[in-house]
């Protein structure tokens, strides 16, 4: 998206809409893949996916960058 942004005058609109879209597409696979695989392995809980859809759209984040632990398990946060 943000290269049909700077090159807009070298595209036509087809070419744009088509650039715009696949950035669209690219972004929600990204937001969804992260959503189902940032997960605790010994439980599966979905850290990401939880945030998202249990809080606020205001909060979410906040919410995810707060946590120290697993809010379902209480596993460290820490990468092994
Ligand atoms: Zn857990």
């Amino acid at each position: 998206m943000v290269c049909a942004q700077l090159q807009i005058t070298s595209f036509t609109a087809e070419q744009f809409t088509l650039l715009t879209l696949a950035g669209v597409v690219m972004g929600l696979a990204s937001l969804f893949g992260a959503c189902f695989a940032i997960r605790v392995r010994r439980v599966g809980s979905k850290w990401l996916w939880q945030a998202v859809r249990t809080k606020h759209s205001s909060s979410w984040l906040t919410w995810l960058l707060e946590q120290k632990a697993c809010p379902t398990c209480g596993a460290p946060g820490a990468a092994t």
